[in-house]
């Protein structure tokens, strides 16, 4: 077992790692910047170093910081969270090289799916269903763009190999507007990800995002732990996920399942991970593969009782996975609902000191965070402050439970996002369940 870690990570998800190192005896090095010594997990971890000024590029993206907080410390693990260093292949092969075990998966796992050409390729080869699109990278052909894009069939969209974050994409609808749609993604992807490889898909029209969670050890073992729906997103953003998916079958929900798990046999994946997929008519389309913990990883906690971070731990241990595929169940339905500081209405960030805090609780209520009463939420990095997840044995339960949690949690001093939460978990579409990608955004009047 890896007898120290060092959590490269800050907020809740350093707080989350912390407690799965407690439980498993694990000592914790916390590395935080000047703005952050008043972070939770910095108080409670075993040590401490401060790593760099408030900035994330001096800090939390600060490599050679990183890794001689770890030298000093005489850490064994480096674990990465979500965000920051986290799909970062070169800080992978970085720490692997300055003889820590980088909890994830191979630089080489990372560096594949973090360009889309080279990711879906691999996909495809593994068996996992992926949008209608170009084989490979675009060409300078007109003619065989043309014809490409007449057998996808219009509308597609040109997307770019090295884009991230919703970036670097465009829809074409017409014949007329490909061309130079090409040219113009393919000279932004140049100048904003310094590639400017692009290729094409099936543009979906009414998608929900559906993702499944994988873990898989060096022995041999990969299983998957059912599937979340993401669909509530404002700018490629999850405000609120599920697990289940309303309306998956078991039936579907193994088929696809299954896949993702024999893929990462197929492609020697170790670690967690999570595949993301567009469904439309009862379809799958791969879209991307996360190789990290993700934020909404506590639905999938709540529903199958499997602690993922503590499966992280001990599969780079080179220790087996605590389960087989026979054991996962899923048990009910979990809503997440992510606490931003910002305004409900205008989204505005809304940093500064919680004067007061009362948490929510009862059964089923989980509360991830790192705020406190008398935390003052920097204003330096993302707004998320933390997550409020409940879980029911049916999704009405869930979701009461959520209306319940929402009206009893108290936060002071800041703006939340709270009151949003509140008309989400009432409103008609979402409580019916099964909304697409598009429903917040179009309920928001911004789309
Ligand atoms: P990124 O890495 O930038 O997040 P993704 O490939 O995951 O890029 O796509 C981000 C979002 O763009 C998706 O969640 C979806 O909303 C939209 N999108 C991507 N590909 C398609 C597609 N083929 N059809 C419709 N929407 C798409």
């Amino acid at each position: 077992m890896l007898e120290k870690v060092l959590i490269a990570n800050r907020g809740e998800i350093a707080l989350r790692i912390m407690r799965a190192c407690r439980e498993l005896g694990i000592k914790t090095v916390a590395v935080h910047s000047e703005a952050d010594r008043d972070l939770k997990h910095v108080r409670l971890s075993d040590e401490s170093v401060c790593i760099g000024p408030a900035a994330s590029i001096d800090s939390y993206l600060n490599v050679p910081a990183v890794i001689s907080a770890a030298e000093v410390t005489d850490t064994i693990g480096i674990h990465p969270g979500y965000g920051f260093l986290s799909e970062n292949a070169d800080f992978a092969e970085r720490v692997k090289e300055s003889g820590f075990v980088f909890i994830g998966p191979s630089p080489e796992n990372i560096r594949v799916m973090g360009d889309k050409v080279a990711a879906i390729k691999t996909m495809k080869a593994a068996g996992v269903p992926c949008v209608p699109g170009s084989d490979g990278p675009l060409g300078d052909d007109t003619d065989t763009n043309l014809r490409v894009a007449k057998e996808i069939g219009y509308p597609i969209i040109i997307k770019a190999s090295g884009g991230g974050g919703g970036r670097g994409m465009r829809v074409v609808h017409n014949e007329a507007a490909l061309i130079s749609s090409i040219a113009l993604t393919k000279a932004e992807a140049g100048a904003a990800f310094n590639n400017d490889v692009v290729y094409m898909e099936k543009f979906l029209g009414n998608p929900r995002h559906i993702e499944v969670q994988v873990l898989s050890d060096e022995h041999g073992n990969a299983i998957h732990l059912g599937e979340r729906d993401c669909s509530m997103q404002r700018r490629h953003q999850k405000v609120i996920e599920e697990a289940p998916a309303p309306g998956i079958s078991d039936e579907l929900r193994n088929k696809i399942g299954m896949q993702c798990a024999n893929a990462c046999l197929e492609f020697n994946y170790r670690g967690a991970g999570t595949f993301e997929f567009l469904y439309e008519d009862g379809e799958f389309y791969f879209i991307e593969m996360n190789t990290r913990i993700q934020v909404e990883h506590p639905v999938t906690e709540m529903v199958t009782g499997v602690d993922i971070v503590r499966q992280q731990l001990l599969i780079a241990s080179g220790e087996p996975l605590e389960y087989k595929q026979s054991d996962i169940k899923i048990h009910g339905h979990a809503i997440e609902c992510r606490l931003n500081a910002e305004h409900p209405d205008t989204f505005m960030p809304s940093p500064g000191m919680i004067n007061n805090y009362h948490p929510p609780g009862g059964p089923g209520v989980r509360v991830d965070t790192h705020i406190y009463k008398g935390y003052s939420v920097p204003p330096y990095y993302d707004s998320m402050i933390g997550k409020l997840i409940t879980h029911g044995n049916t999704r009405d339960i869930a979701m009461a439970r959520m209306r319940g949690a929402l009206s009893e949690v108290v936060i002071d001093g800041i703006n939340t996002n709270i009151p949003l939460h509140q008309r989400l978990c009432s409103d008609a579409g979402f409580v019916a369940g099964g909304v697409n990608i598009h429903y917040l955004e179009k309920l928001l009047g911004i789309s």
